[in-house]
């Protein structure tokens, strides 16, 4: 190890027990999404913690703020680090208290231990380790702490490329999984209702059922599966099976209310998943075919689509400078080398890839159960991930033309 590296590691080392703390600190305010709660209270804390020095601005939108904070150091390039501070509602069968962090061993638990208030830390922390160092970044450095990830990230990060208040050259996002993402998947998720006819049960005749209706359709768009299956990205995955795009019907079910009346009306929703190579609007051309046949074929049927959520899939090439910066900086911290990887969720990152059409990168502590039960975070891996983020600031590959 060289100097600067002993330097860094031994600051670390030293800020341990604060970064654990503050980490804690965020996962102590539920800001579960929806509803979207205590968002303005968990700004508060950041920008409370963050280096005073930074020139901090809060963009709000419909009320929800999303905090901005830049260290211009004059250089030419911007690299931008995201995060979004919401979580997911707690599930039902916690046996900690998802709101009062526990650490046990190596395991920090709570709602958003993994996912992902450790990495807003992460982010406070490796610019306060390197102002206190007197160590420049490579390239000027803006952060962003948004809101409203978990619900599609559009009045958060969303809006702040979509507005050009933040103007990077490249972009991290602190989100996913502990391994270096250069691609997700789309979604088009959509709700669908049959509508028939109500009537007595005892007089099936009277009555046009949409549940058995529904069933037939549901039937014909599932079968989309084996054509889905066959298509394969190019993106790198961590198994064959992830490379497809998918289709998922019944997440949601809808309809009748009583066993002895036919129901008039049943709805059930899709979730498609889109591999970088496809577009949302093809996803949705293919759909909307299979359901007028559908229509024709049994006309006394009428069917609505309602769209609940459109996400388009992002790529980065894994050869672009972020990501071979971001590759060396882990392969450094780990000490073995990384592989890249395409996920079957959709993240923040789209946003840089489609609208500020800019490299971006994803990558996340290590931890497990998110978005489930007794989520909890891998302690010695939020200060890995601050080492390599450090790493990545100062690399002066970053500041080339
Ligand atoms: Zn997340």
């Amino acid at each position: 190890m060289n100097h600067l590296e002993n330097q860094i590691s031994g600051k670390i080392e030293k800020q341990k027990e604060k970064i654990l703390q503050f980490t804690k600190e965020l996962i102590k305010i539920p800001t579960q999404n929806p509803p979207g709660e205590n968002y303005d209270k968990i700004v508060g804390l950041i920008k409370k913690e963050l280096d005073s020095d930074l020139e901090i601005k809060i963009y709000s939108k419909n009320d929800k703020p999303n905090l901005v904070a830049k260290w211009n150091v004059g250089a030419k390039k911007t690299l931008h680090i995201n995060g979004h501070y919401d979580v997911v509602p707690i599930t039902t069968n916690w046996k900690h208290n998802p709101f009062i962090p526990e650490i046990e061993g190596n395991k920090l638990f709570g709602r958003g231990s993994q996912d992902m208030k450790s990495g807003l830390a992460i982010m406070v922390y490796s610019i306060k380790i390197l102002k206190e160092l007197n160590i420049r970044p490579a390239c000027n450095i803006e952060l962003s702490f948004t809101c409203d990830e978990e619900s599609g990230g559009i009045d958060g990060l969303g809006f702040l490329v979509k507005n050009k208040l933040i103007k990077p050259d490249y972009a991290l996002v602190l989100d996913g999984v502990n391994q270096i993402t250069n691609a997700h998947k789309g979604v088009l998720a959509l709700e669908i209702t049959v509508i028939g006819k109500s009537a007595h049960a005892a007089w099936p005749s009277r009555g046009i059922n949409a549940f058995t209706g529904a069933c037939k359709l549901a039937g014909e768009l599932n079968s989309l599966n084996d054509k889905l299956t066959k298509i394969k990205s190019k993106c790198e995955t961590e198994d064959e099976i992830t490379k497809s795009p998918t289709i998922v019907l019944g997440g949601v079910t809808i309809g009748g209310n009583k066993f002895n009346t036919i129901p008039g009306e049943f709805s059930f929703t899709i979730d498609r998943r889109i591999i970088p190579e496809e577009k949302i609007s093809d996803a949705k051309t293919q759909i909307n075919k299979m359901i007028d046949t559908f229509k024709k074929n049994n006309p006394e049927y009428k069917i609505k689509i309602k769209t609940l959520l459109e996400a388009e899939p992002a790529s980065t090439d894994k050869n672009s400078r972020i990501g071979k910066v971001f590759f060396d900086a882990v392969k450094k911290v780990k000490r073995k080398t990384p592989s890249f990887t395409m996920i079957s969720g959709f993240l923040d990152m789209r946003f840089f890839v489609n609208n500020a059409k800019i490299d971006c990168i994803a990558y996340c502590a290590r931890g497990e159960n998110l978005h489930g039960d007794d989520e909890f975070v891998y302690i010695d891996s939020i200060f890995d991930n601050t080492k390599i983020l450090i790493y990545t600031m100062l690399d002066q590959e970053l500041n080339k033309k």
